[in-house]
């Protein structure tokens, strides 16, 4: 393996499912639904492959939902944005990622990063021979060591990649924080990527994209996917919104990357983004009830839970069970007691700030949700 990515193992998230199959354990450790999303999108997709959809897309996207992201973006954020020349579809966030940073951060640049980060970001950076900073968010709130950041900040910083609401804390960036970021990048010429994949699933606060405050969408690619919200997490279908400067370097990266994302996909993808708000609502109702489930009975079983505003995950302090590490931890509960969750102590540069940290989603069906809190129940 090339050295840029000798450090780096299989993903957290295919170890762990490999782990729950060959153990027979509850997964709520990688996040992907064990249910399936809607049957009007379902329908859609199926139709687009009949009606002979099926050759090469267009690269920045099929114009249909170029314009589907726009229009959504335009109801989240009041931001209008041309569908044409400031959205980028692609394979999926993940590549989304990729290609911002690719097209946008030359060797030895530094990028800020808050700890726990989602594990692409460090692999990526690391392709792209950036500098990572890191800042390390701490329980029980998570909130953003304001001087910490202010301090991280030099000449050489190209960007700040941020995620909100936040894998895997549930954190949500409050307006102050934003506002402070904002002000900091503003100040510094520093660019934004956000990656705002959980953005429907806020439960605690209102969602805001930092490329609605002022002055900040000429400096901001915010990046989103259908995945999450669709409960469509294996069709890989993300974009990316930036002004046209920025998107530049991102189209340079996908089209060499992917070059252009499954069309049938795609038109379903449009189909997706055009349906009502009552979706949204009706999949957060639905949410609600799961992670109150969850949160309920990781507190009944006894862990210390905190508090998760936004995404589909619940990160708790598994040191009452006397275990020495997150790792070790995640080792018992799914030999002993049968359950999956993640040890984060992959999502931080500093192995040490994530010991104490497992993550459980809830992104599964009430009836396993009930069994996982059962069994830990009984064999903890
Ligand atoms: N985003 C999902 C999670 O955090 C996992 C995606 C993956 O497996 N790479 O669980």
């Amino acid at each position: 393996v090339a050295k840029r990515l000798e450090k780096f193992k299989t993903t957290i998230f295919t170890q762990m499912s490999m782990l729950a199959v060959k153990h027979g354990a509850i997964n709520l450790g990688q996040g992907f639904p064990n249910f399936d999303g809607p049957e009007f999108v379902k329908e859609a997709a199926i139709q687009a492959i009949k009606d002979g959809k099926n050759q090469y897309a267009r690269g920045y996207g099929v114009p249909d939902l170029n314009s589907a992201v726009a229009e959504r973006f335009k109801n989240d954020t009041g931001l209008v944005v041309d569908p044409e020349k400031e959205v980028t579809v692609t394979s999926g966030c993940t590549e989304a990622i990729a290609a911002t940073i690719l097209g946008l951060i030359n060797p030895e640049d530094e990028v800020i990063l808050f700890a726990p980060f989602y594990d692409s970001y460090e692999a990526t950076l690391s392709m792209a021979g950036a500098k990572i900073k890191c800042i390390t968010l701490r329980p029980p709130d998570f909130s953003i060591p304001i001087d910490e950041l202010k301090s991280a900040i030099t000449k050489n910083t190209r960007a700040i990649l941020m995620n909100t609401p936040h894998n895997p804390t549930g954190k949500m960036f409050t307006r102050d924080e934003l506002n402070l970021i904002a002000s900091l990048c503003i100040e510094n010429d520093v660019l934004v990527f956000s990656d705002e994949v959980y953005d429907k699933l806020a439960f605690e606060m209102d969602h805001i994209s930092i490329a609605s405050l002022p002055g900040m969408y000429e400096r901001t690619v915010t990046l989103n996917s259908l995945g999450k919200t669709f409960s469509l997490t294996g069709w890989k279908i993300g974009w990316a919104i930036s002004p046209p400067h920025l998107t530049w370097g991102v189209r340079q990266a996908h089209s060499y990357l992917t070059f252009a994302t499954s069309t049938p996909m795609q038109h379903a993808a449009a189909v997706a983004l055009k349906t009502s708000d009552a979706y949204y609502e009706e999949l957060k109702r639905d949410y609600l009830a799961k992670k109150k489930i969850l949160e309920e009975g990781l507190k009944a079983v006894g862990f210390t839970v905190y508090p998760s505003s936004g995404t589909y995950f619940i990160i708790v302090d598994h040191t009452p069970f006397g275990l020495e590490d997150d790792i070790s931890f995640c080792e018992y509960l799914i030999k002993e007691v049968g359950v999956v969750a993640i040890p984060t102590s992959v999502f931080y540069l500093n192995k040490e700030d994530g010991k104490n940290l497992v993550r459980f989603t809830f992104c599964k069906d009430e009836g396993t949700l009930r069994s996982a809190v059962e069994r830990m129940k009984e064999k903890l």
